[in-house]
């Protein structure tokens, strides 16, 4: 067992956090509340696709042999929309009036388009020179899937095509990921809600609604917000209360060496198991990391408003994602439009802005905050850029992984 107080780097602690996140199960829900979630079942198709030959111009609908024989004016048998059973051609001097997103006419195999066609009442005759192809405009049955071909695999993230897809599966319901329940816990003496009357010395609780905002743009919505002061006795009730009820807690605030930075020894108090405490990096370096006897994380961010967020972007969120058994995606990465000197050697956490080059690269500038408690500086950022340990200078065009906010 490796020394959970040892300081690690930044890939190990993201390997440590993903391998004690098991996920927190499946849940069905109706398909209006699926979009944005972990698919965890596979969908397959319910019919064929098109499940029958589907006319995909509005036009007539002949028997392409009728035309190679020289018929140009065909008799009109009937008209037919989307959504109506096929007619039949009664003979081979016969077309339909057909519509887009109808099923081909029993008998006829070929469509011609209405702009190449002349209507005269019930007859319809192709413009002279026009040549159709035998068989066109016709989508044939089956030819993008067959019935019980699968459509989407476990994993997947459910947006905009992923919903179109969902109803070709036929299903009202649909297996996703739980979310887990989540309280971001602000820990801190000084801290003032708005809303509340301010002690000159007292400061507005900015992280909580960060990580909440942060939390929810990724989908975790299940996620309350709560104040703890700096007091051992009451840090260890209300966590111990907390731990019984929620899937996850994040703490802010004192997990550094001050007198008043309780919560590591309150975390052990209750049994957790450390896993690490320290991380190689700047914003950022006291991030602690532990499991709960039940199994449950908790994370304990430190205070200054960047290294909380940026703690809370790099490690928490991607893992809490990946844990809902979504596949990985790459992080991007973008090139450095500014020059960044780093002396320690720590991975740097670089807040940046994101425009695009004439080529439509992303081109990140450099945003420095005065220290990491600066986070009015991060206002009009788009995230940060990883810069790794063991470099000090990242030239313009250095590429770099990207976490957005
Ligand atoms: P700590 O990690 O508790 O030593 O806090 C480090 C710094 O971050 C202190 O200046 C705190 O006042 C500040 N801080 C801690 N928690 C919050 C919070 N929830 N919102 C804003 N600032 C905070
Ligand atoms: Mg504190």
């Amino acid at each position: 067992m490796a020394d959970a107080r040892r300081r690690i780097d930044v890939s190990e602690a993201d390997a440590l956090i993903r391998g004690r996140l098991a996920g927190w199960g499946t849940v069905r829900v109706p398909l209006d509340a699926a979009q944005g979630e972990v698919l965890r079942e596979a969908i397959t198709a319910e019919r064929d696709q098109p499940p029958f030959d589907r006319v995909t111009m509005d036009g007539i609908a002949i028997r392409h042999g009728s035309f190679a024989a020289g018929l140009r004016t065909f008799t009109v048998a009937g008209t037919q929309g989307a959504g109506s059973p096929p007619l039949p051609l009664p003979d081979d001097r016969a077309c339909v009036a057909i519509m887009t997103g109808a099923a081909l006419p029993v008998g006829a195999d070929t469509v011609v388009p209405v702009e190449r066609i002349r209507r005269d009442g019930t007859s319809a005759t192709i413009e002279r020179g026009y040549e159709p192809s035998a068989g066109q405009f016709v989508h044939p049955r089956a030819s993008d899937h067959r019935q019980g071909a699968t459509l989407l695999t476990p994993g997947t993230v459910l947006g905009a095509t992923e919903m179109a897809i969902l109803t070709v599966g036929g299903s009202e319901t649909v297996e996703v990921a739980r979310r887990p329940a989540i309280t971001v816990v602000s820990t801190g003496d000084e801290l003032v809600d708005v809303g509340q009357p301010l002690a000159p010395t007292q400061i507005r609780s900015s992280n909580d609604r960060a990580i909440a905002a942060a939390l929810a743009s990724r989908g975790f919505l299940d996620c309350d917000r709560l104040h703890l002061p700096d007091d051992r006795t009451l840090l260890g009730t209300a966590l111990d209360e907390l731990l019984a009820e929620q899937d996850v807690v994040i703490l802010t605030g004192g997990v550094s060496m001050g007198e008043f930075d309780h919560v590591p020894r309150v975390l052990l108090a209750l049994g957790m198991e450390l896993v690490f405490h320290k991380v190689l990096q700047r914003p950022g370096m006291p991030l602690w990391f532990g499991v709960s006897p039940a199994g449950k994380p908790v994370f304990a961010l430190p205070g200054n408003p960047v290294s909380s967020l940026v703690c809370l972007i790099r490690f928490v969120a991607p893992a809490l994602v990946a844990a809902l058994g979504a596949r990985p995606r790459p992080v991007p990465v973008v090139r450095l439009a500014g020059h960044v000197r780093f002396e320690p050697d720590l991975t740097c956490f670089m807040p940046v802005t994101i425009t695009y080059g004439a080529d439509g690269e992303c081109l990140a500038t450099p945003k420095p905050t005065n220290t990491s408690g600066d986070f009015i500086a991060l206002g009009g950022t788009d995230g940060f850029v990883e810069l790794p340990r063991g470099l000090s200078d990242f030239a313009p065009g250095y590429t770099a992984r990207f976490y957005a906010w």
